[in-house]
């Protein structure tokens, strides 16, 4: 079957979209639909012909209201504990350390690797951690920068093209694959997109010759089970974080994604593509096993999906309850990817947005 879409795709989103039918993944009209398993065109957040963010949806409409006051370049540096509550937040403005007191309460959407650092600034966290750091511990969550998950990604099976690429269409990509990594599953664990060009990650450009007219396709897994962590190096705001999230560290989410790269590399060979693709660039024949789990790991980039530093829960580890309010003190509420426990199949951007209407829903009914 060929999509029908209201676009025309790129001669190499077509392609792995009609090549994953010839390796028997179905093709399917939207990801977004009732299952995403299987090869569909990409969805966009695009609305009248431009970028949709979450300031265009959400701000935008409101940036006239006089309840709202928007402070660029404000950062923040920590949050104010008085009494077992947070009552509000420092920031600087125009680089002056000010102190903001909520009415209220403080919503914290720092995302998942600043939420926590602004709590660890706050002396909320591991005692231990928060002491080596020279921080007074305010309030123990041995939860906080812990429990870090992210979705790996290959930075790519490299492609020579009988044909130069063309100006770029749709960001770049334009389709999508989701498939399973063993029949097993209950779902799709890999994910995977074309690139109109050379998308590998800089280990790969220094090992492979990718000279001359490329085209990428990039797998990952979005599954994955490594965990890692986000720790302060110092207790300066604006110093170094050690960001580790230990990606490959669990045996299945290697094998996965030794599946994910063979099948890419397969689906490169397929009929369908015998007017582009001219042999492999990156890597740049079929490896073998030791040889392919090296590859991976030069390649190994992110999705950039981090969550779950400040996780919701009711164990010793959870930093947020089932409302999204901070563990034991009150005050605070935290809205963003950190709160995500275990990492979800799929995109963040929606789920994350789905946590701040939640946020909202349950400030407004308990106000
Ligand atoms: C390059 C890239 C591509 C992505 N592509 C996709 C995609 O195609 N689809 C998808 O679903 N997801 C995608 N994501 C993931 C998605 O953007 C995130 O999951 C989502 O934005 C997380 O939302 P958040 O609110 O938790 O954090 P963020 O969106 O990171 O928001 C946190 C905000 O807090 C601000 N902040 C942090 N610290 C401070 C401080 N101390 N003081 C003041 N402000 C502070 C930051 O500037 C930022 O504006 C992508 C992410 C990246 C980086």
């Amino acid at each position: 079957m060929r999509i029908e879409t209201s676009r025309a795709l790129h001669p190499v989103a077509q392609a792995m979209i009609d090549g994953a039918g010839e390796l028997g993944i179905p093709t399917i009209a939207d990801p977004n639909a009732e299952t995403n398993e299987g090869a569909a065109p990409s969805n966009f957040n695009i609305s009248g012909g431009k970028r949709w963010s979450s300031v265009t949806g959400y701000l935008a409409p409101i940036f006239d209201n006089p309840r709202l006051t928007i402070l660029c370049n404000s950062q923040a540096g920590g949050l104010m504990v008085e009494n077992g509550a947070i009552v509000g937040v420092r920031h600087l403005v125009e680089r002056q350390p000010i102190e903001t007191r909520a009415t209220t309460q403080v919503v914290l959407a720092a995302g998942a690797i600043d939420t926590p650092r602004l709590l660890m600034l706050s002396g909320i966290g591991d005692p231990m951690e928060l002491a080596s750091l020279g921080i007074e511990t305010r309030h123990a969550l041995p939860g906080v920068g812990k429990n870090l998950q992210d979705h790996p990604l290959v930075q790519a099976v490299v492609c020579r093209s009988k044909q130069p690429m063309g100006p770029a269409l749709d960001n770049g990509g334009g389709s999508m694959i989701n498939w399973k990594s063993r029949p097993d599953l209950a779902q799709p664990d890999i994910h995977a997109f074309p690139v109109q060009g050379n998308s590998s990650e800089p280990r790969i450009r220094e090992l492979y010759d990718l000279s001359g007219n490329v085209f990428s396709i990039g797998a990952g897994l979005m599954h994955s089970k490594s965990i890692g962590h986000v720790k302060m190096l110092s207790s300066d705001p604006f110093g170094p974080l050690d960001i580790q999230p230990n990606y490959l560290a669990e045996p299945s989410d290697l094998d996965a994604l030794i599946v994910a790269v063979e099948t890419m590399m397969d689906l490169a060979e397929t009929r369908v593509f015998s007017d582009l693709f001219d042999g492999f660039a990156a890597p740049s024949r079929r490896l073998s096993k030791p040889e392919m789990i090296d590859f991976i790991r030069q390649g190994c980039s992110t999705f950039f999906h981090p969550v779950g530093t400040a996780k919701m829960g009711s164990d010793e580890m959870a930093v947020v309850d089932a409302r999204l309010r901070l563990r034991g003190l009150t005050g605070l509420t935290i809205a963003d990817a950190s709160v995500i426990p275990i990492i979800p199949t799929c995109n963040t951007h929606a789920p994350v947005t789905m946590i701040g209407e939640r946020a909202a829903d349950f400030l407004l009914g308990a106000a």
